[in-house]
């Protein structure tokens, strides 16, 4: 999982952590993974054993496959409150096919306990607006969500209608404007005041990919999907105003294809995938090094996540 977010806090430690997930392993899978119970690596290195191999890597912070969704939730929950103060976040879940990204991502918003990082993002962000509210603070909210496949964005949010009759979905422009506001063309965006409205539009969203699933065939998983809340805020006491961004981003799966195997269409959507995954981890290590140029226009995904500022 990568997390950036542009915050003067946040820099002093490096805008960028990545953490890493281990989900259990299921009943038809073996392999041996372990965690360091000593030394600087504590709760930040993952062991895996290969042919006889150890392999050992480290990151911001492990969960091991005991890790609930609440642990997970509770490791994030400052950037998404950032997000009400008035910056922009991004989450990305990364990953092969079958590691736990949606799951991490939107787990199942029925339940509780299986609530993933998307609705419990949600839940915080409308409890702490309303707290806020005695401050004089007033919030508006708004969500989309869309997903990116082949180069070429579609609308998880669109009435069944619609997103049907625009497959080619040619119309889905992408534009920053010179507040830094990005704005996809002809896009649902659906106002949200309530949590009841939120889990309305989860289970609108969990709908579209759903039929993804069948109509499209997995093309869910070689998709990346984009959920976005705009987070407008003023407070007429003291006359400032705020404009956050939360995006939670389900990447398309990481793994790489048979090379024999791909041919046709296969070959071209493999291609897109990697090609955008690359592009992601240019802008990812251009801003981690503070380079001027960051290459955000090289693909659609980080087109769409551009920051300007
Ligand atoms: P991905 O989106 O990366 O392809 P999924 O989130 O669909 O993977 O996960 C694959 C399967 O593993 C699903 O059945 C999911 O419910 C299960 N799973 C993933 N992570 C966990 C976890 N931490 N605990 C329990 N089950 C998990
Ligand atoms: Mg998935």
């Amino acid at each position: 999982m990568f997390v950036y977010k542009i915050n003067v806090l946040q820099e002093l430690k490096g805008n960028i952590r990545v953490f890493c997930r281990v989900r259990p392993l299921l009943s038809n899978e073996s392999g041996a993974v372990s965690y360091p119970n000593n030394g600087e690596n504590i709760g930040r290195g993952v062991e895996l054993m290969h042919n006889t191999q150890s392999y050992s890597f480290a990151f911001d912070k492990v969960f091991d496959h005991s890790a609930s969704q609440e642990d997970v939730f509770t490791e994030i929950s400052q950037l998404v409150q950032s997000a009400l103060d008035g910056y922009k976040v991004c989450i990305f879940a990364y990953g092969q096919t079958g590691s736990g990204k949606t799951h991490t991502m939107m787990g199942n918003p029925e339940f509780n306990d299986q609530k993933g990082l998307i609705p419990r993002s949600l839940e915080q962000i409308f409890q702490t607006s309303q707290c806020l509210m005695s401050q004089g603070w007033k919030y508006k909210m708004q969500a989309s969500m869309l997903e990116i496949y082949n180069e070429t964005i579609r609308d998880l949010l669109a009435t069944s209608r619609t997103s049907i009759q625009d497959g080619a979905a040619s119309k889905y422009n992408i534009k920053h404007d010179a507040n830094g506001n990005t704005q996809v063309s002809d896009l649902t965006i659906v106002d949200v005041r309530s949590i009841n409205e939120v889990s309305s539009l989860l289970k609108r969203a969990a709908q579209s990919r759903s039929v993804g699933k069948t109509q499209m065939n997995e093309e869910s998983s070689r998709s990346h999907c984009v959920f976005t809340l705009r987070i407008f805020g003023v407070n007429e006491g003291t006359d400032q105003q705020v404009q956050g961004v939360l995006n939670l981003i389900d990447l398309a799966g990481s793994e790489r294809l048979n090379k024999s195997g791909a041919t046709g269409d296969r070959l071209k959507e493999t291609q897109a995938i990697n090609k955008s995954l690359s592009c992601l981890s240019d802008v990812i290590f251009s801003i981690a090094k503070k380079e001027e140029h960051i290459p955000f226009r090289n693909s659609k995904l980080t087109y769409l996540l551009q920051v300007t500022s």
